[in-house]
């Protein structure tokens, strides 16, 4: 952390004996990032980046352009300030100015492919040839691996799926998409495919759409397509994380078309992912949507608190830390919305443990989250579902309080049930006494037949996603 006595002044770098000195620690970390986000991400975005003084904890940065300034500041900032940090004293802000060094315009239009664009990236057009060249798929996080994911109801059809096509088993679907909200381990479980196949030495090349977008852009600008789609036809597996970002950017869907047909046609295996079934995105074309849907659309459910419970455990157990049982228990309850922000909290509590040498209780853990805590309590109640499954199926409140049997109201009942235990923190016994005084034991019952019918039926898939939207909105 930085405090105001502690600032570490380097002299500014205006013609001074220090000037040089200055510039190397910058070429320093420069080079320190060049081998963390690899040559064509360096050459790209790192390399145009000039130093310009480090005073009272500011370190002052030139980039040529204000894209190149945006991509820089949300991207490679943070790192640069940290590494800084790190190795040459503390910095608590990077500031990033423009140059207005001018490079040349690009030579055929990017707006096409659906960006902002300014003047180009790269200075000449043989480092793009060389960028072209080099390995185009970006880092994987070493820890997102299949050891590392824990399974419960919600994920296990996905990571089942996704284990199949790592494993390289004969399989039926191609492509294989996966489909959750956010935080729910999409990316985790793209990388531990990308990292098995890897291993059985596949070709994996594994990046998010909107990188696939930006490689596309620069193939434009320098009419370099052809070496784009050689690069992308190469591989043995394809995998594009986050597809949503390229609805409504009809050039780079249009591209992505292109590829991903001639991929299928040649038997090789693609994995997207997407916070939206492809029959829900929009600002896609039709013929990308139906090509998406050919597939096995494999979703990841919200966590049930079993899985967040089981999460927690796994990670306190990779970070060889401990925390009491109870609080493990408190944080699964409250926080349901999503693994990143659970991890967020369990992080937060264990290096409180630390700092004070102590520790956590449910107490503390109640002041220490206060604010994650008031996100998670806008709280959907079993009323607005049942509500809400009534709604959607066309029968009466009443059949969910009612002993009725028919499928025509059980289905829709047991569906709610489902949702109840999935959306709200609400026990079983509670649940039941919400649905006419049922037993908790029909209420699992409920639950489980609803999970079993998911796996094999689409429709109720459907159904599940619209009303989770319904009752979300
Ligand atoms: P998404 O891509 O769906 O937004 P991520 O894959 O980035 O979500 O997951 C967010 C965080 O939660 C990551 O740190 C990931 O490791 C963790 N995570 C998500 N699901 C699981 C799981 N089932 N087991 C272990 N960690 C998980
Ligand atoms: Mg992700």
């Amino acid at each position: 952390m930085f405090e105001n006595g502690q600032q570490v002044t380097v002299e500014t770098a205006d013609g001074n004996e220090s000037a040089s000195s200055f510039d190397l620690r910058f070429s320093q970390v420069k080079a320190l990032l060049q081998k963390e986000f690899g040559d064509t991400a360096f050459r790209s975005w790192i390399a145009p980046i000039d130093a310009v003084s480090c005073t009272a904890g500011t370190l002052t940065l030139a980039v040529p352009t204000r894209f190149i300034r945006d991509w820089v500041k949300s991207h490679y900032a943070d790192r640069i300030r940290s590494l800084w940090t790190q190795h040459f004293g503390a910095v608590a802000r990077v500031e990033i100015g423009i140059s207005g060094k001018k490079a040349d315009k690009p030579a055929v239009s990017a707006a096409h492919a659906g960006v902002a664009y300014e003047t180009p990236v790269i200075a000449n057009e043989n480092a793009a040839k060389d960028a072209a060249a080099a390995d185009f798929s970006v880092a994987l996080d070493p820890r997102y691996t299949f050891e590392n994911f824990v399974t419960g109801s919600s994920n296990e059809f996905a990571y089942a799926a996704a284990r199949k096509i790592a494993d390289n088993e004969k399989v039926s679907f191609n492509p294989l998409f996966l489909q959750g909200g956010v935080g729910l381990g999409k990316t985790h479980l793209m990388h531990a495919i990308a990292h098995t196949a890897r291993a059985s030495g596949r070709k994996v090349a594994y990046m998010s759409a909107e990188k696939f977008m930006y490689d596309f852009v620069r193939a434009l600008r320098f009419q370099d397509t052809m070496a784009f789609k050689a690069r992308f036809r190469s591989v043995d597996v394809l995998m594009i994380d986050d597809i949503q970002f390229i609805c409504g950017k009809d050039a780079t869907q249009e591209e992505f078309f292109h590829t991903f047909n001639s991929l299928i046609d040649q038997g090789k295996q693609i994995v997207i992912s997407a916070d939206q079934s492809p029959a829900d995105m929009s600002g896609l074309e039709e013929r990308l949507r139906s090509r998406l849907s050919m597939g096995l659309v494999a979703a990841i459910h919200p966590t049930t608190y079993e899985l967040r419970l089981g999460i927690l455990q796994s990670k306190c157990a990779q970070m060889k830390r401990n925390l009491p049982q109870d609080v493990l228990e408190f944080l699964a309850q409250k926080v349901a919305s999503n693994v990143r922000e659970l991890e967020g909290a369990l992080n937060r509590l264990i290096a409180h443990a630390e700092l004070v040498n102590r520790p956590v209780t449910v107490d503390t853990a109640q002041d220490l989250l206060a604010d994650i805590l008031r996100a998670n309590d806008r709280r959907t109640t079993i009323e607005d579902i049942q509500r809400k499954v009534c709604e959607h199926y066309g029968i009466r409140l009443a059949d969910m309080h009612s002993p009725r049997r028919a499928r025509p109201v059980a289905r829709p009942r047991q569906l709610a049930m489902y949702l109840c235990k999935q959306l709200t923190t609400h026990s079983l016994p509670e649940i039941g006494r919400k649905f006419g005084g049922r037993d908790h034991t029909t209420i699992i019952h409920g639950v489980r037949k609803i999970e079993e019918l998911l796996a094999g039926d689409p429709v109720l898939r459907d159904d599940l996603e619209s009303l989770k939207k319904a009752i979300a909105a």
